[in-house]
């Protein structure tokens, strides 16, 4: 049985949490799109992590970490954060690196830094992990994979022709200190004896897991809105953030992929930039941003303060769809107690006349948002467990957004930690 745990809206739903959560009664967990340039922020008895690369089911004794084949794979980031959870502590958890995915080269950092600042203001507003420039050499059938590392001569050879080519835009685009071939070489020799221990083909493990019925879960990066196709695009990131996916980053077959538990959050906040016709500024964001996520809404990667919205359910009914949502975990619903009422974003007007479709992006620019306002509840809702026990105006708000999303909402997250959750069916 395998269920996916993804994101409808701008990423920082709180699918950590999420993922952390259901990871209790799971055998296996895989990250199968992304890198480093997201994070996760987890809280549980070992205290609290963020976490980038490894997937959330790490602090389980009982659970197998797989860093499926559509990953970017940064090697000395994982060694890394590997580190950052055994000198907290944690038992160093078990760990399956797909001998498919491809590594994220030290030149990829260097060239999305190089290009960011070449841009200057017109930039992505990228996190300078190198991953649009990884998934562009994926594509272009220059990247390498981890079974690379281990023909050594093959590897030597590809190197100091990939190089050659990196080198012709270093030197004529961006004016910067040219690669050495030999220095790359070696870095990679490196590269293996740090991941060779966890090196398998991921794919045979899984066919075998699914076999024994194996409860796996994978582990979205992201949400709807940053999906390379049916996202803000150009400002998105450059790998697929849908729950279909994970059966290609993962290496399963489509049809095992039963449960899409999607991660949609109670208000909106986005890092970068792009589309975001919700916002709101000033005072009022600052107030949300404040009191927003776990000690306020700074991304887990970056630490940049987050851009803060109201609810759109024209974004996250379509984040929902664009996913193939089966259920809904609604999250951080505990922040909005303070508010005496709520607008919801529940239309989009473009060029004089409202949808409720969510457009592309050159008439996203347009879109001007129309809200409806719900009474706010007041009160703290953290620590209630049954779903009856929230205030009324607490409840219709819920039920607004589920009939707006067209999905049902099964889990409420009323507060940060693992076990702050409210299951309704
Ligand atoms: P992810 O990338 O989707 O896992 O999201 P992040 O971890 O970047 O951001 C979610 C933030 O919200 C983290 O700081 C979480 O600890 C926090 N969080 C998750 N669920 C809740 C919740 O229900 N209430 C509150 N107050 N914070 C939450």
């Amino acid at each position: 049985m395998v269920r996916a745990i993804v994101g409808a809206n701008w990423g920082d739903e709180g699918k950590g949490k999420i993922t952390d959560m259901l990871a209790e009664d799971s055998d296996i967990i895989i990250r199968f799109q992304g890198g480093s340039n997201a994070g996760h922020t987890i809280i549980n008895d070992y205290g609290k992590f963020a976490l980038h690369l490894l997937p959330s089911g790490v602090f389980y004794n009982h659970t197998t970490s797989v860093i499926g084949n559509g990953v970017a794979l940064n090697i000395p980031y994982l060694i890394k954060e590997l580190e950052s959870l055994t000198s907290r502590n944690v038992p160093m958890p078990k760990i399956l690196v797909s001998d498919r995915a491809q590594i994220l080269m030290p030149y990829h950092i260097l060239l999305d830094a190089y290009e960011e600042e070449r841009l200057g203001g017109k930039s992505f507003g990228s996190t300078k992990s190198g991953i649009a420039p990884f998934y562009s050499d994926k594509y272009a059938k220059i990247g390498f994979q981890v079974n690379e590392l281990f023909d050594e001569e093959g590897l030597k050879d590809k190197v100091y022709s990939v190089v050659e080519t990196k080198n012709v835009l270093i030197e004529h685009l961006y004016h910067k200190e040219k690669l050495d071939p030999e220095e790359i070489y070696q870095t990679l020799l490196e590269y293996r004896d740090m991941i060779k221990p966890f090196v398998c083909d991921t794919s045979v493990y899984l066919h075998q897991a699914l076999k024994e019925n194996k409860r796996i879960l994978l582990e979205g990066q992201l949400g709807s809105l940053k999906d390379p196709d049916f996202g803000i695009y150009p400002m998105v990131t450059s790998s697929p953030t849908l729950a279909s996916y994970g059966a290609i980053g993962a290496g399963i077959p489509g049809y095992e992929i039963k449960d899409v538990i999607t991660v949609v959050k109670a208000y909106s906040s986005a890092v970068g930039a792009g589309e975001f016709v919700s916002e709101i500024f000033g005072e009022e964001a600052d107030e949300l941003r404040k009191r927003g996520g776990d000690g306020g809404e700074f991304g887990a990667t970056t630490g940049r303060p987050r851009r803060m919205g109201w609810f759109d359910a024209v974004a996250s009914r379509y984040g929902c769809r664009v996913q193939g949502a089966t259920e809904v975990a609604l999250t951080v619903l505990d922040v909005l107690g303070y508010l005496d009422e709520l607008p919801v974003c529940i239309g989009y007007e473009i060029d004089g006349e409202v949808t409720r479709d969510f457009p592309t992006t050159h008439l996203l620019k347009k879109a001007k948002p129309v809200y409806t306002t719900l009474p706010g509840w007041k009160c703290d809702i953290r620590g209630i467990t049954k779903y009856e026990d929230l205030p009324e105006n607490c409840r219709k708000y819920i039920e607004f957004i589920e009939k707006e999303l067209e999905v049902p909402i099964t889990m409420v997250s009323n507060g940060p930690g693992r076990h702050e959750i409210i299951k309704r069916k």
